[in-house]
């Protein structure tokens, strides 16, 4: 194995440490060149108020970065390193702009200049835990990745073969064509799994890059393997790298071109690695040879801490230090950080955008064929069940009853099964906010997209169970009925998707959410019209009564019914053969009976009830879309 020195920092080789191989060099990448980024962080204090627990007790503030001054420059590594509850991650945080500029004091400068607003495109950051959708292959994942980041004016060819150095850079090639998989399905490994997520960050070839705890959960091997590669990465094409990390061996520590070494939210050591030994034999510690030095000095940080003298000896030892090497900016000044809340240009046109969501979507969804077949094979049972308990009602107040009951059950189904989609929503909602927040496509083209892809399959679905349970349970027999009320059950499953949904973007777990979507239908239900007309509602609860999402299409299959049967038809014929309004609504005889016993009118098949069904689905796709906004422009206070 061949050591060799670059850019003064001693390489490993570590050869083809997982199937793929990856190049030594990738200087000769296509990838253009980039303006390079130095980073320079003075000052950085990030302070927050703790609310009193009990009556009588104040506010405490904590400071969770104490006056931090770094340096990240372009074609290295800076590692940030420290104990556990050090403030890595929210050092990290700070600086890739995912916490509130207003809430930071101090100043983050690229190049000298303040961070305008376009810096959330030019840094990509990796969380520390994969999210990607398990069916996709890496290749795909990778792909839809490039359509989205990278500017339309790039032909599908070129971005393409941006994927294919991608996947050569990162030593994908072996598992190319393999689905991530999940708990499920099986996938590719930890560690492909990790490259493949920094690869979707790192498509559009960001000039910074930061990583929580790349190496986290990996073992030495590929932890290794993926530090090597941000190390290529780093020195070939003068990218700027920020990562925490958690005890690296020393193989990964000759990687790493720079450390910040933090405890408390403050630091102790910035520099490189070679000078660590000498700066804490100057602190009156002696380091022994051949020791991990990072090693011993986190161990040794820990140590104080729980000494009777505490870290501050330390602490007074490493600002002297800062201060005499010069440098530091004591001047609190407010960040001059422009992030939050600002407009970013997206790589492609909503159009373009929309259309590889859809494409994204349709694949996820057509790769769970169980779940689409589990559906169309329960819409199948449940039209059989009902049709064999109401078959072939006939004109009665018995078959009155039956028609109505026929209405309410399909609409209870279809409105409550829909909370079967909260965990899938839920799931997707971590992979939206991590995609948005760094510019990858608008919330707009995500939110159609969502609405658009799974229209086939709700039609589908309704159709099935219409074309049994319609003519089992004998419906008015004629084409116009059949087909509005095909009409109006796709619509309220639209409507039901669309109520859940919204509560997925909001909610904060599938508990909540579950609860939430469950409670509120049961009350939609109740005052739907079906168990107590409307002309029985109590004045103050008659605005659950319109807010309902059962109310709509509940009067227009029941006014749909009785409008494509003859006028003439009567449901409590006299022993005359004669039909007299009876205006009892325990005996209609007339059509005008049974629908004034639902408190309906005939006429109000399209205005109010298609119209209000999707004025509803159109409200709850605008709430879903300005709750997704919000989620995603979130950062830290
Ligand atoms: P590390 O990544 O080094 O383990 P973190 O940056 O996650 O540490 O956290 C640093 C410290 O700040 C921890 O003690 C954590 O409990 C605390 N902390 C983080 N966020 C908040 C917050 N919003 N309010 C109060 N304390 C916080």
């Amino acid at each position: 194995m061949g050591d060799e020195v670059e850019n003064g920092v001693r390489v490993v080789d570590v050869g083809d440490a997982e199937a793929g191989g990856i190049p030594r060099n990738v200087s000769e990448m296509s990838f253009e060149q980039k303006k390079q980024y130095n980073l320079s962080i003075s000052g950085l204090t990030y302070k927050v108020v703790t609310k009193a627990k009990k009556k009588g007790e104040e506010a405490t503030t904590k400071v969770l970065l104490n006056n931090i001054d770094a340096e990240a420059r372009a074609g290295e590594i800076l590692a940030v390193v420290g104990p556990s509850g050090a403030g890595k991650s929210t050092f990290l945080d700070a600086i890739a702009g995912r916490i509130n500029p207003q809430s930071l004091e101090g100043q983050i400068l690229a190049n000298q200049k303040p961070l305008g607003s376009d810096f959330k495109r030019i840094s990509g950051y990796v969380m520390q835990d994969d999210q990607l959708f398990p069916r996709l292959t890496v290749r795909e994942t990778l792909m839809f990745s490039a359509r989205l980041r990278l500017p339309g004016t790039m032909s599908h060819k070129e971005k393409q073969d941006r994927v294919e150095e991608m996947i050569q850079v990162l030593g994908l090639k072996s598992c190319a064509e393999t689905r991530i998989g999940d708990d499920e399905v099986r996938g590719i490994s930890g560690g492909e799994k990790r490259r493949t997520s920094i690869g979707v960050d790192l498509i559009h070839d960001p000039p910074v890059l930061f990583l929580d705890e790349p190496t986290s959960g990996l073992d030495s091997t590929s932890a290794l393997n993926v530090v090597q590669i941000l190390h290529n990465i780093a020195s070939t094409r003068l990218r700027t790298i920020v990562l925490t990390i958690h005890q690296p061996s020393f193989r990964v520590l000759e990687l790493i071109h720079s450390f910040l070494v933090l405890a408390r939210g403050n630091v102790i050591y910035h520099g490189s690695y070679a000078s660590m030994p000498g700066y804490f034999e100057e602190f009156g510690r002696h380091v022994p040879d051949d020791v991990n030095v990072l090693e011993y000095t986190l161990d040794a940080i820990e140590e104080l801490q729980n000494s009777e003298e505490g870290l501050q000896p330390l602490l007074t030892f490493a600002e002297a230090k800062n201060k005499s090497v010069g440098g530091r900016t004591l001047a609190q000044l407010k960040s001059n950080m422009t992030l939050a809340g600002e407009p970013i240009d997206f790589a492609s046109g909503f159009p373009a955008e929309t259309a590889t969501l859809i494409d994204r979507n349709a694949r996820n969804i057509l790769r769970t064929p169980e779940l689409l077949i589990w559906r169309l094979v329960l819409q199948v049972i449940v039209a059989l069940t009902l049709g064999s308990l109401f078959f072939n009602v006939g004109d009665t107040p018995k078959g009155v009853q039956q028609r109505a009951s026929t209405f309410a059950f399909t609409l209870a189904f279809y409105l409550f099964t829909a909370t079967e989609a909260l965990p899938i929503f839920l799931k997707e909602r971590q992979i939206f906010i991590r995609e948005t927040s760094r510019g990858a496509y608008r919330t707009s083209s995500y939110v159609i997209a969502n609405f658009l892809v799974s229209l086939p399959f709700y039609m589908l679905q309704v159709l099935l169970f219409q074309i049994i349970a319609y003519w089992m349970v004998g419906l008015a027999p004629t084409a116009g009925g059949f087909f509005y009320s095909i009409l109006i059950l796709f619509l309220t499953l639209t409507l039901a998707n669309a109520y859940v949904n919204f509560w997925s973007a909001i909610v904060p777990n599938f508990i909540a959410g579950n609860t939430i979507v469950t409670a509120t239908t049961s009350f939609f239900f109740l005052f739907s019209g079906f168990f107590v007309p409307k002309a029985k509602i109590p004045g103050y609860w008659i605005w659950l009564h319109y807010l309902s999402n059962f109310k709509y299409p509940l009067d227009g299959l029941l006014v749909n019914e009785y409008t494509a049967r003859p006028a003439d038809t009567c449901f409590a014929p006299l022993t005359n053969g004669t039909c007299v309004a009876t205006n009892n609504p325990t005996h209609p005889a007339t059509r005008d009976d049974v629908l004034s016993k639902y408190s309906a009118k005939l006429g109000s098949m399209w205005w109010p009830d298609f119209t209000v069904l999707l004025i509803l689905i159109m409200g709850y796709r605008v709430f879903f879309y300005f709750a997704l906004r919000m989620q995603s422009k979130q950062t830290r206070k």
